[in-house]
């Protein structure tokens, strides 16, 4: 491509409302310009990226046996009610109707028209399994669209759908895909792990998000110092430690009432008693599918509302209003205990471990000393119910936890029969019975991949691409556009690589030669070669990586070969 005949409006101000650098700089590199909020127009470099990562995507899903379709953006709503989601997906879904009253939506994912797609095309275990995928426009009404194309409201989407005879076949769809990501990420030139993520009651037992790091990252990513377990915070578990002394039932010392005026915080309270917080009970008021449940916590850990739900198989958890925890204790909030309690008391396995401990009175003004479990009050369940903290255990390991920040890329899902029960995906299996088609779902943010590639490849100057994501491999700045010999021997080189398959973008302007190495450095194409007439009188032109600050010179007769070689090996290293 010749800069000239191109389209690369680039800008020097920081847009306001960017406040991320791939935002920044997607803006600056002229990638990207907004039409309204999460709604971006991809301008020719942007595009340009964004068509490298989806043909990256393409190789690796139809190499792990997926199959591509494109499925309609506009979706008929009576398909989300079949399957339940309208009334459920809230305000994210951005709902329409059309010139007959028909209600519809923008598809902010499609597991309702695959469904009904393939319910309606296969029937028998021998048109099984399949895995169909598509790479398409999403629409999704953001409560906060931000950082750019990383959170829009409209984005591209790979999404892959399986459909397998039995659990074994699903997992193994899984397998491929979780395998099919790991080489898309890695080809992308991104660093990234795969999190264990919770599944909350969607059904399948786990999923996994491909997460890029990044100290930008919207997601908390939990991750061992010495393995390479990873997870979210939310699906993180904690494990019980194995050195812990038991409770020694001699040592329990006289239950003791306190009066605490006005004390109901942790900090109020622990620093009244002059205790820590491990040595209190923390007694939360929950109402669990509407009953209140009193989950009990050491006073330094935190509830994980996700652990809850899943330890008691709930659809929903909520914390008590103020009311409510008057109704069931008998006391105003702050002073709640499990003493005396008539509600299900659930705790969390840190409790096993602790004696003579401080909890609510479950009256104003009021705590209890030396409180101990099974001599005071029983909880009908421990479990892990707490988030996990820096410093824990891994529970893999055993090694040590650390907490950074992740990007959300991908992210593979066993979906198991949520769907295929609910809109009647049926097949006759071998023994001619019928079943459900057993599920995954498996989605790759286009856009946000891009925008995540930058966020962990830049530097103060700009853009600092990977090679399989750079709009193009290499920038050719010829230096004096008004000496034939310098334009002459870029064209060569350039035409050279184009008939090599490289794409090169010859920055042809009648510019400074300042300006176009800023330019080059804001785009960060990987490889720059620079002619000026200095260099070409002894026959050289100066190549140089936008990732290394040191250049080197080159015989101008061999410098496409030798660049061709350098951009192979780059596309190498990520291998
Ligand atoms: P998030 O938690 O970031 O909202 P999600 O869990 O809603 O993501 P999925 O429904 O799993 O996302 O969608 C699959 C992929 O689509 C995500 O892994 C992400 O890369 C991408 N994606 C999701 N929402 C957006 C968005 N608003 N803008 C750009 N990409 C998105
Ligand atoms: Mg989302």
């Amino acid at each position: 491509m010749r800069y000239s005949n191109y389209f690369i409006p680039t800008q020097k101000e920081i847009p306001a409302d960017a406040e991320i650098i791939s935002h920044q700089l997607m803006i600056r590199a002229g990638m990207i310009r907004k039409l309204t909020s999460g709604i971006y127009t991809y301008l020719p470099l942007g595009l340009r990226s964004i068509r490298k990562v989806e043909n990256i995507i393409r190789e690796e899903m139809n190499r792990a046996g997926a199959i591509e379709v494109l499925m309609p953006a506009v979706q008929p709503a009576e398909l989300w009610q079949e399957s339940g989601r309208w009334e459920y997906y809230g305000r994210e879904l951005l709902r329409f109707k059309d010139r007959h009253d028909r209600e519809a939506c923008f598809g902010p994912t499609h597991e309702e028209v695959i469904t009904d797609l393939v319910r309606k095309e296969i029937h028998s275990y021998k048109q099984l399994p399949i895995n169909l995928y598509q790479i398409q426009t999403k629409f999704r009404d953001e409560i906060r669209p931000r950082f750019g194309i990383m959170r829009g409201r409209e984005f591209i989407m790979k999404d892959a759908y399986s459909f397998d005879v039995d659990e074994a076949g699903a997992g193994r769809s899984y397998e491929a895909m979780y395998e099919a990501y790991e080489r898309i990420f890695q080809r992308c030139g991104l660093k990234f792990r795969a999190v264990e993520a919770d599944s909350g009651t969607i059904g399948g037992s786990y999923s996994h998000e491909f997460m890029v790091l990044a100290e930008s990252g919207e997601d908390q990513i939990v991750n061992c110092i010495k393995c390479d377990y990873a997870a979210n915070l939310e699906r993180a578990e904690v494990k019980e430690a194995d050195d812990v002394s038991p409770v020694d039932a001699n040592a329990f010392e006289t239950l003791d009432r306190v009066e605490t005026p006005n004390q109901r915080t942790i900090d109020e309270v622990t620093e009244f008693l002059k205790i820590s917080p491990e040595q209190l009970v923390k007694t939360l008021v929950y109402v669990v599918d509407e009953a209140p449940v009193a989950v009990l916590l050491r006073g330094d850990h935190e509830l994980n509302e996700a652990k809850l739900k899943n330890a008691l198989g709930a659809q929903s958890v909520e914390m008590a209003s103020a009311g409510r925890v008057e109704e069931v204790t008998g006391a105003p909030t702050g002073f709640a205990g499990p003493v005396g309690l008539k509600i299900k008391i659930v705790a969390d396995n840190a409790l096993k471990s602790m004696q003579n401990f401080v909890t609510g009175g479950n009256e104003k003004d009021l705590h209890l000393k030396n409180v101990n479990l099974k001599r005071d009050f029983n909880a009908v369940l421990f479990g892990d119910l707490r988030t996990i903290v820096p410093g824990d255990v891994c529970p893999r390991c055993g090694g040590e936890i650390a907490f950074g920040r992740g990007i959300e890329v991908g992210h593979v899902f066993k979906l198991g029969v949520k769907y295929s029960e609910a809109m009647k995906a049926v097949f006759l299996n071998e023994q001619g019975k019928e079943a459900p088609m057993i599920m995954g779902c498996y989605g790759i943010g286009v856009g946000r991949s891009v925008a995540a590639a930058i966020e962990q490849n830049h530097d103060s100057d700009g853009i600092v691409f990977p090679i399989p994501v750079a709009p193009f491999e290499v920038t050719l700045l010829p230096l004096q556009m008004h000496n034939e010999a310098v334009v002459a021997a870029a064209s060569k080189i350039y035409e050279d690589l184009m008939n090599m398959g490289i794409d090169a973008l010859l920055d042809d302007r009648d510019e400074r030669a300042g300006v176009k190495f800023k330019d080059a450095d804001l785009l960060g194409i990987p490889v720059r070669i620079t002619l000026g007439s200095r260099g070409l009188k002894n026959g050289e032109v100066e190549v140089k990586l936008r990732s290394e600050s040191e250049s080197a010179m080159l015989p101008v007769d061999n410098a496409a070969m030798a660049i061709e070689t350098m951009v192979k090996g780059l596309y190498d290293s990520l291998k």
